[in-house]
């Protein structure tokens, strides 16, 4: 149910969305942020759902549909798996994803994407998957990977919408206005294939520094941000202008 505080939300910070075209003529890249058991999978871990969720589950839905699309038409895919070292923890959060663990691979319905000729994947250890793919000399597997196959627009889904989407969205633009990312022109937040996770306030005063995390409004919240430094709100992808995806 939405809440009114979601709802005047909306009100005050309206979210306006639009179709993007995944046209013949332009290099369309896909990047999937984190769509893994351990953010994504009920009871996989410190950081997963404890219960199935309406969101998650439409979110997982959309980014296999879309994933699928992109690899049938060999477009370059770029997948961000979170990926920690047991003796590095990210604060202020539990241990998660430990690299090893199924916390730290893909939902099983995109296991697949593996297998793919047209998918790099890329393990983070870090919020942002701008800075995560920064390698010890200096060099950057995404950027590296936006030159290479000619990139003009990135469309961006997974989760946390306000979280991890959001961090590499923001560095993402702003290596694009300083010229490191040519020719990428446009950065898209798919709004159906990103999801965050649900921490109501009466669950959090019960837990010692926990903040609270309202779904809905987090994930509106993430979406709006994005906007403001410039990414387009999708609400629909279409391919080809005629087929609806
Ligand atoms: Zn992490």
């Amino acid at each position: 149910m939405v809440s009114q505080t979601v709802e005047l939300l909306k009100n005050e910070i309206p979210l306006e969305q639009e179709s993007v075209v995944v046209a013949e003529d332009t290099v369309h890249g896909l990047v999937l942020v984190d769509i893994i058991n351990g953010f994504c999978t009920v009871g996989a871990g410190n950081l997963a759902p404890r219960e199935s969720n309406r969101q998650i589950s439409g979110m997982i839905d959309e980014s296999a549909r879309l994933a699928r699309l992109f690899c049938e038409k060999k477009l370059p895919v770029m997948v961000f798996l979170d990926s920690h070292h047991p003796n590095k923890p990210e604060d202020p959060y539990p241990p998660h994803c430990i690299i090893g663990s199924d916390e730290s691979n893909l939902v099983p319905a995109l296991r697949w994407l593996e297998n793919e000729g047209n998918v790099t994947i890329r393990r983070k250890d870090c919020f942002d998957g701008f800075v995560g793919s920064i390698e010890e000399d200096g060099s950057n597997v995404f950027v590296d990977w936006v030159k290479k196959n000619k990139i003009t627009t990135l469309v961006v889904i997974g989760v946390c919408t306000d979280i991890c989407v959001l961090d590499f969205v923001c560095s993402t633009i702003s290596a694009k206005n300083r010229g490191f990312l040519e020719p990428l022109e446009n950065v898209v937040v798919y709004s159906r294939a990103c999801a965050t996770f649900d921490v109501p306030l009466e669950v959090a005063t019960n837990i010692k520094g926990a903040l609270a995390h309202p779904q809905e409004f987090m994930h509106h919240m993430g979406l709006y941000m994005a906007k403001e430094r410039g990414a387009k709100i999708a609400n629909e992808v279409l391919f080809d202008a005629a087929k609806n995806v």
